[in-house]
Order: C-alpha cells, then sequence, then structure tokens
C-alpha cells in the first residue's frame, strides 16, 4: 500500500473509531446540593436509560455557586440542582444558567413552577406539626394561628435565616404585604417556645417530647418519620398531628427543588436530556415514593403510604420565581423581629 494511501486508511478508521469511544465516554457532571441517599437510584436510572455517566459533584449550595463561579468559562458543571425557590433564583442572578427550551419541559411543567432557566421537579409544602395531647387542631389552623396569643410559648421553628423560612415569609410578603408580614414574624417570635436551633426534623421530635405544642417543618422530613420502622420514630409520630395550613385562604406554602442547566455546560444535550429524565413520570415517581415529595408534574401516580395518608391538600400556587423575588426582604424583616 503507497504511504498516502495507509495514511488515507488510517485516517478513516479513526474517523470510523472516533464516535463510538466519543458514544461510551458520554458523561454528564452534576453539580448537587440536594442532600437525599434515596437520589443515588434517581441517578443510576438515568445511566441505565441514556449511557450517559453522571459525574456528581454534592456541596453546599453557597460552595457549589462559589465553585461554578471560580471555575468560570471551563467549569465542568453541566447542570446545577438544589432545593428552595431562592436558591435556584441566586444561581439565576449570578447569570449561570443558560435558558433550556425544551417542549417535554414546558408541556410537563406548570407555569408556575418554573422560570426561563430553571424547572422544579418536585415540591414539598411547609406544614404544621402539632401535639395532639396539648393542641387542640383548630387552633393551629393557619400560618397566623402561629403568631396569635393562644399559641404563647408554644412554637417551634428553625432558624429564620434558612431558606425554607424565607420562601415563607415571601410567600406571606407577596399575600399580605410588608407589614403584616412583619407583624406576623415578630408574633411568631413572641410565641416562641425556645430559641430557634437544629433542623425540621429536631422541631418535630421537640413537639412529640413536650417542649413545644407546634412546630413548622417541612412534609417530607414528618412523612419520612411515618414511614420509619425505628420504634422511637413510631413513638414520636403517635404523638403528633398534622395541619394543612391556610385551607381557607390561600392553601399550604409549597416549596421546591430543581434545577437548570449552567451556560457553560460542555455537555449540553446531555444537560437537556438530564433535565427532561427529571420530568418523567419515572423520575417524578421516584421523588415521590424515594424521598417523600410530590411530583411537579400533574397526575403523576405515585406508591406512598405515607403520602397518601396524609392526604389532599389545597396547595398555594404562587409562582415560585416571586418568592425567590421576596427572599431578600424576608431576611431583613426576620433580622427585625428578632427571628435568628
Ligand atoms: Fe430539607
Amino acid at each position: 500500500m503507497k504511504p498516502h494511501l495507509r495514511t488515507a486508511l488510517a485516517c478513516l478508521v479513526a474517523a470510523l473509531a472516533a464516535p463510538a469511544l466519543h458514544a461510551q465516554e458520554k458523561t454528564l457532571n452534576l453539580y448537587s446540593a440536594r442532600h437525599y441517599q434515596t437520589d443515588e437510584a434517581l441517578y443510576a436510572n438515568f445511566t441505565k436509560q441514556t449511557g450517559i455517566k453522571i459525574n456528581r459533584i454534592e456541596a453546599k449550595e453557597d460552595e457549589l455557586l462559589e465553585r461554578i463561579k471560580n471555575e468560570g468559562a471551563h467549569s465542568p458543571a453541566d447542570v446545577f440542582i438544589t432545593v428552595d425557590a431562592a436558591r435556584l433564583a441566586k444561581a439565576d442572578e449570578l447569570g449561570l444558567f443558560a435558558p433550556v427550551k425544551s417542549k417535554p419541559l414546558e408541556e410537563r411543567i406548570p407555569s408556575h413552577l418554573r422560570s426561563d432557566d430553571w424547572f422544579a421537579f418536585s415540591t414539598r409544602a411547609r406544614v404544621l406539626i402539632y401535639n395532639k395531647e396539648s393542641i387542640k387542631p383548630e387552633d393551629v389552623k393557619s400560618y397566623e394561628d402561629l403568631a396569635g396569643p393562644k399559641l404563647k410559648g408554644q412554637v417551634c421553628s428553625r432558624s429564620g435565616a434558612h431558606p425554607y423560612n424565607l420562601s415563607l415569609l415571601a410567600s406571606l410578603i407577596a399575600h399580605h404585604g410588608e407589614q403584616k408580614a412583619e407583624d406576623w414574624a415578630k408574633g411568631v417570635v413572641a410565641n416562641f417556645a425556645r430559641a430557634p436551633k437544629g433542623g425540621d426534623t429536631d422541631q418535630i421530635k421537640a413537639v412529640a417530647a413536650g417542649e413545644c405544642g407546634v412546630a413548622i417543618s417541612n412534609s417530607y422530613y414528618f412523612a419520612r418519620l411515618m414511614r420509619s420502622s425505628k420504634p422511637e420514630d413510631r413513638k414520636v409520630v403517635e404523638k403528633l398531628g398534622v395541619v394543612w395550613p391556610n385551607q381557607q385562604t390561600q392553601g399550604v406554602h409549597i416549596n421546591i427543588s430543581g434545577g437548570g442547566m449552567l451556560k457553560t455546560a460542555p455537555n449540553k444535550e446531555a444537560a437537556v436530556k438530564f433535565l427532561e429524565y427529571l420530568a418523567s413520570d419515572e423520575a417524578q415517581r421516584h421523588f415521590a415514593d424515594g424521598n417523600n415529595e410530590w411530583p411537579a408534574v400533574p397526575g403523576v401516580k405515585t406508591d406512598n403510604p405515607a403520602l397518601a395518608a396524609l392526604g389532599d391538600f389545597k396547595a398555594d400556587t404562587l409562582p415560585v420565581p416571586t418568592l425567590a423575588k421576596n427572599a431578600t426582604l424576608a431576611q431583613k424583616i426576620y433580622d427585625r423581629a428578632g427571628w435568628k
């Protein structure tokens, strides 16, 4: 064979081999601030379906955002996922997300659960958990009740600086205005059983222990205890009642978990595929059955006894980007109210 022919042939072989090699190496770099162990199966299933391997970096959202910023144009991150609307909005404000045009995402995710740049994939409700011995359910029917005179010394909550509480107050600002929201925060602080400490599960346990009468908690923490096989968790649950607050008014406050594609994503095609996968029936069911959240996509059938037992409720349909918009003001109000 003549040398130039051999070279041409070698090039052809290389060209044919390249796509195959490339296909094998398809990867998605996922920066995740979701901290739920049950998500492993969610990612493994994506790889099984698409052949795309997921390299996952898990850390706190601020660390991840800092990292993406520092990595700049060379960031390997394709998708950023986290919990809480305000955190997603923060990534958005930093200009990190690229708009994603996707028919399946637009069709499946309701418009109040997405912005141009990010999508909610699951929802969680901020419910009230009360001690059945010391509190009457009719006294804890709304967030407003938490600030009323009947619950003096009864309320437990995590820090006001936590995004779950910032988003709750952000919703109250949107519904009632700044002044009423501040009056509410001050009223709740005046009713605290103790200074805020710990996470939502700690508040639930404090209610069961009788340290407080009522606590604010995300729904999935309670559902997790409901499904626990540990006898001590069963005992906690037996003592408690759950209230969907504000059913006569705006509905229970809803927060989200979601994500978006990064502007600098090196694997854009895989990133969109992954986001679309998260909105698929299968992944949506996983959020419900695995982590006790509700699917963002309406009509997805779930198989979770705890969620079924909690039953139906009226959810606040405030667009989640509004929560993000009010988060900074919410923090100022908590500071003024002394909700540390
Ligand atoms: Fe959480």
